[in-house]
């Protein structure tokens, strides 16, 4: 099936081509003729699946055949990451239209945005606390919108943000089109659905589970001592330019961070205690390739678009079963195969258990040779993992043996390489209820 199929007009045609797109993915197919109708949609898709343009793309049709003043549409989103990437998406396929996006969310100034609204809009790109600031100030005018859409649902509770949801709902006509997408369904999501939605269409391409498809994931027991050790071992090793590190906390992975550098593997952190400067100049750096660990705590990392990550690393798992399969949702993108390794230590184990659970399978586990929980370090890595840990022996450690190689001679990364697994987990994936 092509997009000229879909019902979609030739200046998106024209720009969808431009962007290489050959056909629709899942969702696209699926959605796009439905948002046409003017029908709501709850859909299932996590990131990676092609979902922004399965709401945008029929979006600007629906307005580019309509000159009636704006905002028309309003998407909220949880965090600013994910609203400059949707409006990038918007303004990119509606490059040949004459629509105008305003991306709205809080960290920066609010005068711009003021002034921008001012001007006129078609669309409204935000994140729902930044919103609320302009409904109050009355800088915004909601009462045009006749398309609301919810991206990445689940997480926006998640964060808090249901109350702000909900005050924005209200500020917005009764008539209206709204579409949902959310990555889990659980009771929340779908009374917030229920409480929206007239008959929707349901569109579930994208299984959570199954866009863990292409990404071999593979657990290595560890000690936890010893985690930052074997981390620097795999990039090192397996020469591995482009990793995103989940960390729990932010202060974990500003240290995870900086260890990493010193032992010079070139790393930066991204978190919510980071200036929305700093955190687009991360991401462009890693992006960049000049980078090449990025660590990044969950709420940080939502919405990063970097295309085909090729490995994603859980330093720590999550303590939120679901938040390990957005994690590895960043792999694996648009078709590129991933991996995704997490270092487990011993009380880790439960975390471990619900996720496998969540996922329905086991997730294959193996030790990294000299790296077995238990096993003492070996004298070079005890080196060098004190170079990691403590700035002021390594320093001296430095000066001890200066011709200590880069690449240690221990583990030779036996058994490292996940396999692929796509047997077991066919059939298995969750479905919306
Ligand atoms: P999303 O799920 O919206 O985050 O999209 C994931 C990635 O897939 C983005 O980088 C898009 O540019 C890309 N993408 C979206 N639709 C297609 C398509 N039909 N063909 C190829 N790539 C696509």
């Amino acid at each position: 099936m092509s997009f000229s199929e879909l019902g979609l007009g030739p200046e998106l045609l024209r720009a969808i081509a431009e962007e290489g797109y050959t056909e629709p993915t899942p969702i696209q197919r699926q959605a796009i003729p439905v948002v046409l109708q003017r029908r709501d949609v709850l859909a299932a898709a996590q990131t990676g699946t092609g979902k922004t343009a399965a709401f945008t793309l029929p979006i600007l049709q629906l307005l580019s055949t309509t000159g009636a003043p704006g905002p028309r549409v309003l998407v909220l989103v949880p965090t600013r990451e994910l609203a400059a990437q949707v409006a990038e998406s918007v303004r990119t396929y509606g490059r040949h239209l004459k629509l105008r996006t305003a991306v709205i969310f809080g960290g920066v100034g609010i005068n711009p945005q003021i002034d921008l609204l001012r001007r006129g809009v078609d669309i409204v790109v935000a994140t729902p606390g930044r919103l609320l600031d302009h409904l109050q100030q009355k800088t915004v005018d909601l009462r045009r919108i006749d398309t609301l859409v919810l991206d990445e649902a689940d997480r926006m509770l998640d964060m808090g943000f249901i109350r702000d949801i909900r005050k924005v709902l209200a500020a917005l006509p009764k008539q209206r089109q709204n579409l949902l997408f959310s990555a889990t369904f659980n009771p929340e999501i779908r009374s917030l659905a229920e409480g929206l939605q007239h008959n929707p269409a349901t569109v579930e391409v994208a299984p959570r589970n199954t866009a863990a498809e292409l990404v071999a994931q593979r657990v290595h027991p560890v000690d936890k001592g010893r985690k930052t050790a074997l981390l620097a071992h795999l990039v090192k090793q397996g020469d591995w330019r482009q990793v995103l590190v989940f960390t729990r906390t932010k202060h974990g992975a500003n240290r995870l961070s900086e260890q990493l550098e010193r032992s010079g593997i070139g790393s930066a952190a991204i978190h919510g205690n980071k200036s929305q400067n700093a955190r687009t100049r991360a991401l462009a750096d890693f992006k960049a390739g000049q980078v090449r660990v990025l660590v990044a705590t969950d709420i940080a990392a939502r919405g990063i678009d970097i295309d085909q990550l090729p490995h994603v690393v859980n330093f720590e798992l999550p303590n939120v079963p679901e938040d390990y399969v957005h994690r590895i949702g960043r792999t694996g993108r648009a078709g590129a195969e991933g991996e995704a390794i997490s270092l487990v230590s011993g009380d880790e184990r439960p975390l471990l258990k619900d996720i496998q659970k969540l996922l329905r399978r086991e997730i294959p586990s193996s030790t990294v040779p000299g790296f077995e929980p238990g096993s003492a370090p070996t004298a070079e890595e005890s080196a060098r993992h004190a170079a990691v840990k403590l700035p002021e022996q390594a320093q001296h450690k430095r000066g001890a043996t200066p011709n200590l190689p880069r690449h240690g001679g221990f583990g030779h990364g036996g058994g490292v390489r996940p396999q692929r697994d796509a047997e077991r987990r066919a059939g298995k994936s969750r479905k919306v209820h």
